[in-house]
Protein backbone atom coordinates (compact mmCIF):
# COMPACT_ATOMS: atom_id res chain seq x y z
CA UNK A 1 0.00 0.00 0.00
CA UNK A 2 1.08 3.44 -0.55
CA UNK A 3 0.22 6.62 0.74
CA UNK A 4 -1.69 9.56 -1.24
CA UNK A 5 -3.88 12.29 -1.23
CA UNK A 6 -7.09 13.69 -3.31
CA UNK A 7 -7.99 16.93 -3.78
CA UNK A 8 -11.34 17.98 -4.53
CA UNK A 9 -14.27 19.91 -4.85
CA UNK A 10 -16.30 18.41 -2.12
CA UNK A 11 -15.61 16.42 0.35
CA UNK A 12 -18.48 14.87 2.65
CA UNK A 13 -16.53 13.60 6.34
CA UNK A 14 -20.56 13.11 6.92
CA UNK A 15 -23.78 14.02 5.64
CA UNK A 16 -23.56 17.25 8.09
CA UNK A 17 -20.06 18.12 7.94
CA UNK A 18 -18.37 19.20 4.22
CA UNK A 19 -15.16 20.65 3.05
CA UNK A 20 -15.12 22.50 -0.14
CA UNK A 21 -12.79 22.21 -1.88
CA UNK A 22 -11.09 19.58 0.35
CA UNK A 23 -8.04 17.79 0.35
CA UNK A 24 -7.84 14.12 1.82
CA UNK A 25 -4.26 12.65 2.85
CA UNK A 26 -3.76 8.68 3.77
CA UNK A 27 -0.55 7.17 5.31
CA UNK A 28 1.09 4.16 3.71
CA UNK A 29 -1.08 2.09 6.02
CA UNK A 30 -4.24 3.66 4.53
CA UNK A 31 -5.24 6.07 7.55
CA UNK A 32 -6.20 9.46 6.96
CA UNK A 33 -3.65 11.93 8.01
CA UNK A 34 -5.10 14.86 6.38
CA UNK A 35 -8.37 15.98 6.00
CA UNK A 36 -8.19 20.10 5.34
CA UNK A 37 -9.73 22.67 3.11
CA UNK A 38 -7.77 22.60 -0.30
CA UNK A 39 -4.95 25.19 -0.76
CA UNK A 40 -5.72 27.81 -3.46
CA UNK A 41 -3.43 26.95 -6.61
CA UNK A 42 -3.59 23.22 -6.32
CA UNK A 43 -4.86 21.51 -8.96
CA UNK A 44 -8.66 20.57 -8.08
CA UNK A 45 -10.59 17.59 -9.16
CA UNK A 46 -13.53 18.16 -10.22
CA UNK A 47 -15.12 15.31 -7.73
CA UNK A 48 -17.06 14.77 -5.04
CA UNK A 49 -15.75 12.12 -2.31
CA UNK A 50 -17.75 10.57 0.08
CA UNK A 51 -17.67 7.82 2.93
CA UNK A 52 -17.59 4.32 1.43
CA UNK A 53 -20.82 2.62 1.71
CA UNK A 54 -21.47 -0.05 4.16
CA UNK A 55 -23.11 -3.18 3.34
CA UNK A 56 -25.53 -3.85 6.22
CA UNK A 57 -25.80 -7.30 5.24
CA UNK A 58 -24.85 -9.68 3.06
CA UNK A 59 -24.17 -13.37 2.41
CA UNK A 60 -21.41 -12.92 -0.30
CA UNK A 61 -20.46 -16.78 -0.76
CA UNK A 62 -24.44 -17.39 -2.11
CA UNK A 63 -25.22 -17.38 -6.27
CA UNK A 64 -27.94 -16.94 -8.07
CA UNK A 65 -30.23 -19.88 -8.42
CA UNK A 66 -30.95 -21.88 -10.94
CA UNK A 67 -34.65 -22.13 -10.29
CA UNK A 68 -35.30 -19.00 -8.32
CA UNK A 69 -38.26 -19.23 -6.63
CA UNK A 70 -40.49 -15.61 -5.61
CA UNK A 71 -42.05 -17.51 -2.27
CA UNK A 72 -40.09 -17.77 0.63
CA UNK A 73 -40.37 -21.50 1.61
CA UNK A 74 -39.69 -23.14 -2.03
CA UNK A 75 -36.79 -20.26 -1.74
CA UNK A 76 -35.61 -21.93 1.45
CA UNK A 77 -35.59 -25.03 -0.18
CA UNK A 78 -33.89 -24.28 -3.65
CA UNK A 79 -30.83 -22.47 -1.28
CA UNK A 80 -30.53 -25.85 0.51
CA UNK A 81 -30.44 -27.65 -2.88
CA UNK A 82 -28.03 -25.14 -4.28
CA UNK A 83 -25.79 -25.94 -1.62
CA UNK A 84 -24.86 -29.12 -3.05
CA UNK A 85 -21.93 -29.49 -5.25
CA UNK A 86 -20.24 -26.90 -4.05
CA UNK A 87 -16.50 -26.71 -2.96
CA UNK A 88 -13.85 -24.50 -1.11
CA UNK A 89 -12.73 -23.04 -3.96
CA UNK A 90 -16.26 -22.44 -5.85
CA UNK A 91 -16.83 -20.62 -2.20
CA UNK A 92 -13.90 -18.33 -2.39
CA UNK A 93 -14.54 -17.51 -6.10
CA UNK A 94 -17.69 -16.22 -5.84
CA UNK A 95 -16.87 -14.10 -2.53
CA UNK A 96 -14.38 -12.62 -4.71
CA UNK A 97 -15.88 -11.42 -7.47
CA UNK A 98 -18.80 -10.15 -5.46
CA UNK A 99 -16.09 -8.04 -3.15
CA UNK A 100 -15.19 -6.77 -6.81
CA UNK A 101 -18.88 -5.64 -7.79
CA UNK A 102 -19.60 -4.25 -4.50
CA UNK A 103 -16.40 -2.10 -4.81
CA UNK A 104 -17.34 -1.02 -7.86
CA UNK A 105 -20.12 1.59 -7.20
CA UNK A 106 -18.22 2.65 -3.62
CA UNK A 107 -19.29 0.20 -0.75
CA UNK A 108 -16.23 -0.58 1.12
CA UNK A 109 -17.26 -2.14 4.51
CA UNK A 110 -19.94 -5.04 4.52
CA UNK A 111 -21.76 -7.32 7.08
CA UNK A 112 -21.01 -10.73 5.84
CA UNK A 113 -22.93 -13.90 6.85
CA UNK A 114 -20.22 -16.16 6.45
CA UNK A 115 -21.36 -20.07 6.09
CA UNK A 116 -18.54 -21.74 5.69
CA UNK A 117 -15.50 -20.33 7.44
CA UNK A 118 -14.01 -18.77 4.22
CA UNK A 119 -15.07 -15.94 3.56
CA UNK A 120 -13.02 -13.47 6.01
CA UNK A 121 -9.36 -14.05 4.38
CA UNK A 122 -10.86 -13.38 0.67
CA UNK A 123 -12.71 -10.51 1.91
CA UNK A 124 -9.67 -8.86 4.11
CA UNK A 125 -7.27 -9.70 1.29
CA UNK A 126 -9.45 -7.32 -0.82
CA UNK A 127 -9.55 -4.27 1.47
CA UNK A 128 -12.67 -4.40 2.40
CA UNK A 129 -13.68 -3.64 6.47
CA UNK A 130 -16.88 -4.25 8.06
CA UNK A 131 -17.62 -7.61 10.13
CA UNK A 132 -17.82 -11.02 9.57
CA UNK A 133 -19.99 -13.40 11.19
CA UNK A 134 -20.22 -17.15 10.98
CA UNK A 135 -23.11 -18.32 10.54
CA UNK A 136 -24.72 -20.97 12.81
CA UNK A 137 -28.08 -23.26 12.47
CA UNK A 138 -29.52 -25.78 14.64
CA UNK A 139 -32.94 -26.00 15.66
CA UNK A 140 -32.43 -29.37 17.47
CA UNK A 141 -28.93 -28.31 19.14
CA UNK A 142 -29.17 -28.99 23.16
CA UNK A 143 -26.64 -27.15 25.56
CA UNK A 144 -23.79 -29.05 25.16
CA UNK A 145 -24.06 -29.66 21.69
CA UNK A 146 -24.55 -26.09 21.12
CA UNK A 147 -21.58 -24.97 22.87
CA UNK A 148 -19.48 -27.18 20.65
CA UNK A 149 -20.58 -25.69 17.51
CA UNK A 150 -20.36 -21.93 18.97
CA UNK A 151 -16.70 -22.74 19.86
CA UNK A 152 -16.03 -24.41 16.70
CA UNK A 153 -17.15 -21.44 14.85
CA UNK A 154 -16.14 -18.83 17.44
CA UNK A 155 -12.71 -20.17 16.48
CA UNK A 156 -12.87 -18.77 12.87
CA UNK A 157 -10.46 -16.64 11.39
CA UNK A 158 -12.03 -13.40 9.83
CA UNK A 159 -9.09 -12.17 8.32
CA UNK A 160 -8.74 -7.82 9.18
CA UNK A 161 -12.18 -7.76 9.75
CA UNK A 162 -14.04 -7.75 13.31
CA UNK A 163 -15.21 -10.70 14.01
CA UNK A 164 -19.74 -11.89 15.52
CA UNK A 165 -21.31 -14.87 15.52
CA UNK A 166 -25.01 -15.09 13.15
CA UNK A 167 -27.27 -17.46 14.86
CA UNK A 168 -29.45 -17.48 11.83
CA UNK A 169 -33.33 -17.02 13.02
CA UNK A 170 -35.47 -17.82 15.92
CA UNK A 171 -36.62 -20.62 13.89
CA UNK A 172 -33.58 -22.09 12.93
CA UNK A 173 -31.52 -22.03 15.95
CA UNK A 174 -32.59 -23.25 19.26
CA UNK A 175 -33.19 -21.16 22.42
CA UNK A 176 -29.59 -23.31 23.78
CA UNK A 177 -27.76 -22.12 20.34
CA UNK A 178 -28.98 -18.80 20.75
CA UNK A 179 -27.63 -17.83 23.99
CA UNK A 180 -24.52 -19.70 23.88
CA UNK A 181 -23.79 -17.50 20.46
CA UNK A 182 -24.12 -14.56 22.84
CA UNK A 183 -22.39 -15.53 25.53
CA UNK A 184 -19.23 -16.32 23.16
CA UNK A 185 -19.72 -12.80 21.27
CA UNK A 186 -20.55 -9.75 22.13
CA UNK A 187 -21.64 -9.26 18.52
CA UNK A 188 -24.67 -10.75 16.79
CA UNK A 189 -26.77 -10.78 13.44
CA UNK A 190 -29.83 -12.62 13.59
CA UNK A 191 -32.62 -12.74 10.99
CA UNK A 192 -35.89 -11.57 12.92
CA UNK A 193 -39.61 -11.83 11.82
CA UNK A 194 -38.64 -12.19 8.40
CA UNK A 195 -42.40 -14.04 7.26
CA UNK A 196 -45.59 -14.41 9.26
CA UNK A 197 -45.25 -18.60 8.67
CA UNK A 198 -42.03 -17.75 11.11
CA UNK A 199 -43.93 -15.93 13.55
CA UNK A 200 -46.50 -19.02 13.11
CA UNK A 201 -43.91 -21.54 13.86
CA UNK A 202 -42.97 -19.63 17.41
CA UNK A 203 -46.53 -19.05 18.25
CA UNK A 204 -47.92 -22.54 17.55
CA UNK A 205 -45.49 -24.89 16.85
CA UNK A 206 -47.63 -25.47 13.52
CA UNK A 207 -46.62 -24.76 9.64
CA UNK A 208 -44.67 -24.92 6.87
CA UNK A 209 -41.53 -24.46 9.12
CA UNK A 210 -42.51 -27.01 11.39
CA UNK A 211 -43.09 -29.54 8.53
CA UNK A 212 -39.50 -28.13 6.93
CA UNK A 213 -37.46 -28.97 10.53
CA UNK A 214 -39.34 -32.39 10.91
CA UNK A 215 -38.21 -33.27 7.22
CA UNK A 216 -34.74 -32.13 8.18
CA UNK A 217 -34.30 -34.07 11.42
CA UNK A 218 -33.93 -31.28 13.32
CA UNK A 219 -37.56 -30.80 14.92
CA UNK A 220 -36.62 -32.25 18.84
CA UNK A 221 -39.15 -35.07 20.09
CA UNK A 222 -41.58 -33.25 22.40
CA UNK A 223 -40.87 -29.37 21.31
CA UNK A 224 -43.15 -27.15 22.44
CA UNK A 225 -43.21 -23.58 21.26
CA UNK A 226 -42.54 -20.55 22.74
CA UNK A 227 -45.87 -18.71 22.32
CA UNK A 228 -44.84 -15.68 21.93
CA UNK A 229 -43.42 -13.87 18.46
CA UNK A 230 -39.97 -13.68 17.02
CA UNK A 231 -38.80 -9.93 19.23
CA UNK A 232 -40.13 -11.50 22.27
CA UNK A 233 -38.43 -14.59 22.41
CA UNK A 234 -35.13 -12.89 21.40
CA UNK A 235 -35.61 -10.79 24.25
CA UNK A 236 -36.16 -13.46 27.05
CA UNK A 237 -33.16 -15.16 25.91
CA UNK A 238 -31.45 -12.26 26.57
CA UNK A 239 -29.71 -11.93 23.10
CA UNK A 240 -31.14 -8.01 22.08
CA UNK A 241 -28.73 -5.64 22.87
CA UNK A 242 -26.84 -2.86 21.45
CA UNK A 243 -24.34 -4.91 19.44
CA UNK A 244 -27.29 -6.93 17.85
CA UNK A 245 -28.58 -6.28 14.42
CA UNK A 246 -31.73 -7.83 13.49
CA UNK A 247 -31.95 -8.36 9.80
CA UNK A 248 -35.48 -7.98 7.84
CA UNK A 249 -37.89 -7.55 10.42
CA UNK A 250 -41.29 -7.78 8.04
CA UNK A 251 -43.76 -9.26 10.57
CA UNK A 252 -42.83 -7.27 13.70
CA UNK A 253 -45.51 -7.61 16.41
CA UNK A 254 -47.49 -4.78 18.60
CA UNK A 255 -44.73 -3.58 20.89
CA UNK A 256 -42.08 -5.03 19.04
CA UNK A 257 -40.31 -1.98 17.60
CA UNK A 258 -40.36 -0.49 21.44
CA UNK A 259 -38.29 -3.26 22.54
CA UNK A 260 -36.18 -2.77 19.92
CA UNK A 261 -35.28 0.49 20.47
CA UNK A 262 -34.85 0.15 24.84
CA UNK A 263 -32.74 -2.98 23.87
CA UNK A 264 -30.16 -0.58 21.80
CA UNK A 265 -30.06 -3.15 18.92
CA UNK A 266 -30.37 -2.36 15.56
CA UNK A 267 -32.24 -2.98 12.14
CA UNK A 268 -31.32 -3.80 8.83
CA UNK A 269 -33.24 -3.91 5.78
CA UNK A 270 -32.58 -4.96 2.55
CA UNK A 271 -34.82 -3.09 -0.13
CA UNK A 272 -33.75 -5.68 -3.30
CA UNK A 273 -34.69 -8.38 -1.15
CA UNK A 274 -38.30 -6.92 -0.44
CA UNK A 275 -38.74 -6.11 -4.01
CA UNK A 276 -37.61 -10.11 -4.96
CA UNK A 277 -39.93 -11.58 -3.05
CA UNK A 278 -42.55 -8.73 -3.31
CA UNK A 279 -42.94 -8.24 0.22
CA UNK A 280 -44.75 -4.74 1.73
CA UNK A 281 -42.55 -2.33 2.77
CA UNK A 282 -41.47 -2.15 6.40
CA UNK A 283 -42.39 1.10 8.00
CA UNK A 284 -38.79 2.86 8.41
CA UNK A 285 -39.17 6.22 9.07
CA UNK A 286 -41.34 5.20 11.81
CA UNK A 287 -38.56 2.96 13.21
CA UNK A 288 -36.19 6.25 12.29
CA UNK A 289 -38.41 8.46 14.18
CA UNK A 290 -38.36 6.01 17.24
CA UNK A 291 -34.03 6.40 16.88
CA UNK A 292 -33.61 2.46 16.05
CA UNK A 293 -30.58 2.80 14.04
CA UNK A 294 -31.86 1.08 10.22
CA UNK A 295 -29.01 0.14 8.10
CA UNK A 296 -29.63 -1.10 4.57
CA UNK A 297 -28.33 -4.28 3.37
CA UNK A 298 -27.64 -5.94 -0.35
CA UNK A 299 -28.62 -9.91 1.14
CA UNK A 300 -27.29 -12.02 -1.41
CA UNK A 301 -27.71 -12.26 -5.25
CA UNK A 302 -30.16 -15.29 -4.15
CA UNK A 303 -32.61 -12.95 -3.63
CA UNK A 304 -31.30 -9.71 -5.32
CA UNK A 305 -30.70 -8.85 -8.95
CA UNK A 306 -27.28 -7.33 -8.07
CA UNK A 307 -25.05 -6.64 -5.28
CA UNK A 308 -24.66 -2.77 -5.24
CA UNK A 309 -25.61 -0.05 -2.49
CA UNK A 310 -25.78 2.47 -4.99
CA UNK A 311 -28.90 0.42 -6.09
CA UNK A 312 -30.09 -0.20 -2.66
CA UNK A 313 -29.85 3.80 -1.92
CA UNK A 314 -32.21 4.32 -4.69
CA UNK A 315 -34.51 1.38 -4.18
CA UNK A 316 -34.64 3.19 -0.48
CA UNK A 317 -35.02 6.97 -1.59
CA UNK A 318 -38.31 5.37 -3.94
CA UNK A 319 -39.76 3.27 -1.48
CA UNK A 320 -39.95 6.03 1.57
CA UNK A 321 -39.64 9.03 -0.15
CA UNK A 322 -40.69 11.09 3.00
CA UNK A 323 -37.01 10.20 3.98
CA UNK A 324 -34.90 13.07 3.20
CA UNK A 325 -31.58 12.09 0.92
CA UNK A 326 -29.37 12.86 4.28
CA UNK A 327 -31.00 9.72 6.40
CA UNK A 328 -31.38 7.56 3.52
CA UNK A 329 -27.59 8.24 2.71
CA UNK A 330 -26.99 7.76 6.55
CA UNK A 331 -28.49 4.50 6.55
CA UNK A 332 -26.32 3.15 3.70
CA UNK A 333 -23.41 4.11 6.00
CA UNK A 334 -23.64 5.25 9.82
CA UNK A 335 -26.57 3.64 10.52
CA UNK A 336 -25.09 0.25 8.70
CA UNK A 337 -21.92 0.78 11.11
CA UNK A 338 -23.39 1.24 14.43
CA UNK A 339 -25.58 -2.09 13.57
CA UNK A 340 -21.95 -3.81 12.71
CA UNK A 341 -20.53 -2.37 15.82
CA UNK A 342 -17.60 -0.84 13.39
CA UNK A 343 -16.30 2.72 13.11
CA UNK A 344 -17.18 3.27 8.84
CA UNK A 345 -19.25 4.94 7.24
CA UNK A 346 -17.82 8.65 7.85
CA UNK A 347 -14.18 10.15 7.04
CA UNK A 348 -12.19 11.35 9.99
CA UNK A 349 -8.58 11.96 10.86
CA UNK A 350 -7.39 8.34 11.91
CA UNK A 351 -10.00 6.49 9.98
CA UNK A 352 -9.70 4.48 6.86
CA UNK A 353 -9.42 6.09 3.80
CA UNK A 354 -12.79 4.41 2.85
CA UNK A 355 -14.57 6.42 0.35
CA UNK A 356 -16.14 6.83 -3.42
CA UNK A 357 -16.30 9.40 -6.06
CA UNK A 358 -18.78 11.01 -7.95
CA UNK A 359 -18.50 13.45 -10.55
CA UNK A 360 -19.03 17.18 -8.75
CA UNK A 361 -20.42 19.38 -11.54
CA UNK A 362 -21.45 23.06 -10.15
CA UNK A 363 -23.70 20.64 -7.31
CA UNK A 364 -24.24 22.03 -3.82
CA UNK A 365 -23.65 19.70 -1.14
CA UNK A 366 -27.57 18.75 -0.71
CA UNK A 367 -27.41 18.32 -4.44
CA UNK A 368 -24.43 15.84 -3.98
CA UNK A 369 -26.51 14.15 -1.62
CA UNK A 370 -29.55 13.91 -3.50
CA UNK A 371 -27.57 12.85 -6.96
CA UNK A 372 -25.62 10.52 -5.34
CA UNK A 373 -29.12 8.73 -3.51
CA UNK A 374 -31.39 9.12 -6.01
CA UNK A 375 -28.60 7.28 -8.77
CA UNK A 376 -28.35 10.26 -10.80
CA UNK A 377 -23.88 9.89 -10.36
CA UNK A 378 -22.60 7.65 -11.10
CA UNK A 379 -19.73 6.25 -8.95
CA UNK A 380 -16.04 7.45 -10.65
CA UNK A 381 -13.78 5.58 -8.41
CA UNK A 382 -13.73 3.51 -4.62
CA UNK A 383 -10.99 3.96 -2.60
CA UNK A 384 -10.34 0.88 0.33
CA UNK A 385 -8.05 1.61 2.53
CA UNK A 386 -6.16 4.41 0.37
CA UNK A 387 -6.25 1.85 -2.18
CA UNK A 388 -8.24 2.72 -5.66
CA UNK A 389 -10.03 -0.15 -6.58
CA UNK A 390 -11.83 1.18 -9.91
CA UNK A 391 -9.88 3.57 -12.42
CA UNK A 392 -10.49 7.25 -11.81
CA UNK A 393 -11.19 9.94 -14.67
CA UNK A 394 -8.07 12.13 -15.52
ZN1 LIG B 1 -29.76 -12.78 4.94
Amino acid sequence: MAEGSLRVRLLCCAPDHWLAPAEIAWDANGRIVGLRRARRGTRIRDLAVLPGLVNGHAHLQLGPLAAAPRTFLPWVRAVLAARVGETPRSFRARAAAAVTELQADGTTAVGEIDGTGLSGPVLARRGLAGRCYQELFGFHLDERAANALVRARHAVRSGALARGLSPHAPHTTSPALLRAAARASRFLSIHCAETAEEQQFLHTGRGPFADLLSELGRLPAGFRPPRCGAVTLLARLGVLRPTTQLIHAQHLERGDSATIRDSGAALVVCPGTIAWFRRPLPPVPSWLRQGIPVGLGTDSVASNERLSMRAELSAAAAAWPELPPAMVFAMATTHAARGLGVAAGRLRHGGRADCFAVGAGTDSPAQVLAAVVHGHAATVATWTAGRRTTALPR
